[in-house]
């Protein structure tokens, strides 16, 4: 399997290239060739555990990895840091199926991917030859910042720089990153929102007097943000995964088509669901759920991309979000083309806007405000089940379109964060009365509400010390970097 740059400039590579380099050359980010198609019948594939799955679905796109290479990413990966028996357990609540991706230890569902990319990458160095230190570098709306930071605590060979915005995540997020341990562990503030910041990370990345002078030094960049591919591939497993489980318990026959509710920011989760439609998944619709920040929403029922408008900071931080990265990668598959698709990122970045009617019935845009936001997480307390505020949107965002459209095909919804990093939100939709309350004493009451223990990774983060106090401005990020690795 070969990977090519969505803007077509850059030249063909192999996916542990692909995954060493993290962004194309051109600035675009790299595709596979095709959508491959599994070897195994889904009936076959119905019957095997988490991470045989995942072997059988990363060996047609990690083709350059050997089988010992990537089972024992694999093995070291999806072990027992996931606290469930099934790692991604999809569970019936209040009529609905949500697919729980946040049983890993940062609880939020960019573990999934995250706890495998540290092994893809050094595991691609090894084969690469690549002797330079690899410095991963990282824009972060909460999430992944965290669960890479996790992900590469002490890895040989890296180094790993998390930039999130100051002011746009919550307090757990924030008290996560901030108290991180590891000696190759750096954490920064910036006073910008979360496009500020990976717009400055983009650019660092494609800086070639700033790659010149990191090979000096004896470094190289790398991304573990979702514009790296070994991101995304290993989030196809998991749609594969949810669906078995729904044959395996008999809420559906083998064959028939579900739909995923997937609450969207990058687009880089719900791409993953796109690829496993693609490889023979019988998926009827992707409902691509937004928060405030519906700029994909507007795309999609426009077909004018416009992030010139106002940033909304929501309490689902994670989709705050208005350069959604991977988006560009849908628009390569569908247009085919690298020149339009390098056509419309050049007016992006130009104009802030671009015009495409996309012609992909697969995807059904829906979006919740704030306000839904808050009713649909009392709505599932009072249904006996917490959920997140991201996962909210979601809720909210596909009732929305199963009361529009009378679809009744069986839906999953993803839930990509643990209830427990948005302590406040969840707990004041509950009842207002925790208004005002610590976000760490919200802990016990999401626990006592929800009738579940507090995570074993967070229990004693209240108490942890901070390590990491640097803020800088987006302008001063490059410094920063360099000051870091000096
Ligand atoms: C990152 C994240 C999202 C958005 O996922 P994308 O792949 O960026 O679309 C949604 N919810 C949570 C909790 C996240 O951490």
């Amino acid at each position: 399997m070969k990977y090519f740059s969505t803007r077509g400039e850059g030249k063909e590579v192999s996916a542990s290239a692909a995954i060493l380099s993290g962004l194309a050359d051109d600035g675009g980010l790299y595709v596979p060739a095709f959508i491959p198609k599994p070897d195994k019948t889904l009936e076959q594939m119905s019957a095997m555990g988490y991470q045989d799955l995942a072997y059988e679905i990363l060996k047609l796109y990690l083709t350059d990895f050997s089988e010992e290479e990537l089972r024992s990413c694999i093995i070291s990966a999806y072990d027992e840091k996931f606290d469930t028996p099934v790692m991604t357990p999809v569970v019936q609540k209040g009529g609905c199926y949500f697919l729980e991706l946040f049983h890993g230890k940062t609880l939020a569902f960019k573990d999934m991917a995250l706890s495998i990319l540290p092994y893809f990458l050094t595991t691609a160095a090894r084969k690469n030859g690549q002797k330079n230190k690899i410095v991963i570098l990282t824009a972060t709306s909460g999430d992944t910042g965290k669960a890479a930071l996790e992900g590469f605590k002490d890895v040989e060979g890296t180094e790993i720089i998390v930039f999130f915005p100051e002011n746009g995540v919550s307090p757990v997020q924030k008290q996560q990153m901030v108290t991180s341990q590891g000696k190759n562990v750096h954490v920064v503030g910036v006073t910008g929102n979360f496009d500020d910041t990976q717009t400055a990370v983009k650019d660092i990345f494609t800086d070639a007097q700033m790659a010149m002078q990191m090979s000096e030094m004896g470094f190289v960049f790398s991304s573990a943000n979702s514009i790296n591919i070994g991101r995304l591939v290993p989030q196809i497993v998991y749609y594969f995964y949810a669906y078995f489980q729904m044959v395996n318990s008999g809420s559906i026959t083998l064959g028939d088509e579900v739909s995923f509710t997937v609450p969207t920011g990058n687009f880089g989760n719900i791409l993953a669901g796109y690829y496993a439609k693609h490889m023979g998944l019988p998926i009827s619709k992707l409902i691509c759920a937004s928060n405030e920040n519906k700029v994909i929403y507007d795309f999609f029922t426009t077909g004018v991309y416009d992030k010139n408008r106002d940033f909304v900071l929501t309490a689902s931080p994670s989709m705050d979000i208005l350069i959604s990265s991977n988006l560009e990668r849908l628009l390569y598959h569908t247009t085919e083309s690298s020149e339009q698709t390098s056509a419309l990122m050049a007016e992006l970045q130009k104009t802030g806007s671009y015009r495409l009617k996309l012609d992909d019935s697969l995807f059904a845009p829906s979006f919740a405000t704030e306000d839904e936001t808050f009713q649909g997480i009392k709505e599932m307390y009072e249904n006996g089940y917490i959920i997140d505020t991201h996962t909210s949107v979601a809720y909210m965002a596909f009732k929305k379109y199963a009361s529009k459209t009378g679809d009744r095909t069986k839906n999953i919804i993803v839930s990509t964060a643990s209830p427990f990093k948005f302590t406040e939100s969840v707990c004041t939709s509950i009842d207002k009365k925790y208004d005002g309350v610590s976000p760490f004493e919200l802990l016990d009451v999401v626990a006592e509400l929800g009738g579940v223990k507090i995570p074993e990774p967070i229990k004693g983060l209240r108490n942890k010390e901070i390590l990491h106090k640097t803020v800088c401005d987006k302008e001063q990020m490059k410094d920063i970097v360099l000051d870091i690795l000096k």
